[in-house]
């Protein structure tokens, strides 16, 4: 900033940068109520298909926030927040609780869920309680632990891997799945890779983005992931498919697994029943 700018760009811009830095302590203070209340919380659920058998496989939950007035606020804006602020603590168990109720209420209505798998932050993910909440809130609902999966990314377990493997034990233990989300865009080691006790590999969003035109190297990292998985025998989920040409050279890499707005966009529990577990659970023959 140029000395003869000096005073004006201040004055001009302090009052914008207050006007930013106020918004944020408002959504904080919405957040801190909706944390403690529930009030404005859902789940969208999206769908994750083994595309060949075009069988439904298991769903993402995604948290959404609607904002008493401003609306819908995206997850990229009030996760992070609820991070810094720790409020992802008590919204982290909301969504638990209400994942474990609606996997309950399928049942109850004669649908057979799938297994849906809820996103770990790293505040989360290194709190103590962890492993109990969920075996405690798994036993209180009456749920069959394979029924809870669970994503984290590489930068929150290589952060503390010795301690990140005994909770990754304890989630295992219980019967829930563990998926490396965004997997490919983070450091990891692939030392401690082949320690980890995960299920699961999610090829990031940005390398799937590359398939098609095989931009960037886009195809080697999916290349290379698939190969590891293979080798570690770990599932391999595609992030963010969108199109048909992701599709085919998906299946040149033999991976199967699949979710994207190009098979199925997240929804509210009650379209996404309707849309696939209902027609699931009619094409079973009753049984
Ligand atoms: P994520 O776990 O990687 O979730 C996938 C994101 O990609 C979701 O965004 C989803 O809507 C979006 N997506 C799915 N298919 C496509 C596609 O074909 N194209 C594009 N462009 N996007 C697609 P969303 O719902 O906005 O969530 C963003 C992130 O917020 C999530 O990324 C996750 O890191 C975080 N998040 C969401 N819900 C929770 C939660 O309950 N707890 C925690 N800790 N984090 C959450
Ligand atoms: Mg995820
Ligand atoms: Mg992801
Ligand atoms: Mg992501």
């Amino acid at each position: 900033r140029s000395k003869t700018e000096g005073r004006n760009t201040y004055r001009l811009y302090a009052p914008e940068m207050d006007t930013r830095a106020k918004n944020q302590l408002a959504l904080e203070t919405a957040l801190r109520d909706t944390a403690e209340t529930g009030e404005g919380l859902s789940i969208h659920y999206q769908p994750i298909f083994d595309w060949r058998t075009g069988a439904l496989h298991s769903a993402e939950a995604l948290l959404r926030w609607h904002h008493p007035t401003r609306g819908a606020v995206a997850p990229g804006e009030f996760i992070p927040l609820a991070e810094r602020s720790g409020l992802i603590i008590p919204l982290g168990q909301a969504v638990m609780r209400m994942v474990c109720t609606q996997l309950k209420r399928w049942q109850a209505a004669g649908l057979r869920p799938v297994p849906v798998a809820i996103n770990l932050s790293a505040k989360q993910f290194w709190q103590d309680e962890l492993p109990g909440f969920i075996r405690k809130m798994l036993q209180r609902c009456d749920l069959n632990p394979g029924l809870m999966g669970f994503e984290l990314t590489e930068s929150t377990l290589m952060h503390d891997i010795e301690r990140g493997l005994d909770t990754l034990a304890a989630l295992r233990g219980m019967g829930c799945s563990v998926a490396i989300d965004d997997f490919g865009t983070g450091y990891s080691s692939l030392t401690y890779l082949q320690r980890l006790p995960v299920t699961t590999l999610k090829i990031d969003r940005s390398f799937v983005s590359d398939l098609g035109t095989c931009r960037k190297g886009g195809c080697a990292i999916v290349a290379a992931v698939t190969g590891l998985a293979r080798e570690l025998e770990l599932q391999v989920v595609a992030e963010g498919v969108e199109t048909e040409a992701q599709l085919r050279a998906l299946d040149r890499y033999q991976v199967a697994l699949v979710q994207g707005f190009k098979t199925g966009r997240p929804v509210p529990a009650d379209a996404f029943s309707e849309a696939y577990l209902r027609a699931m659970t009619s094409g079973r023959d009753g049984d």
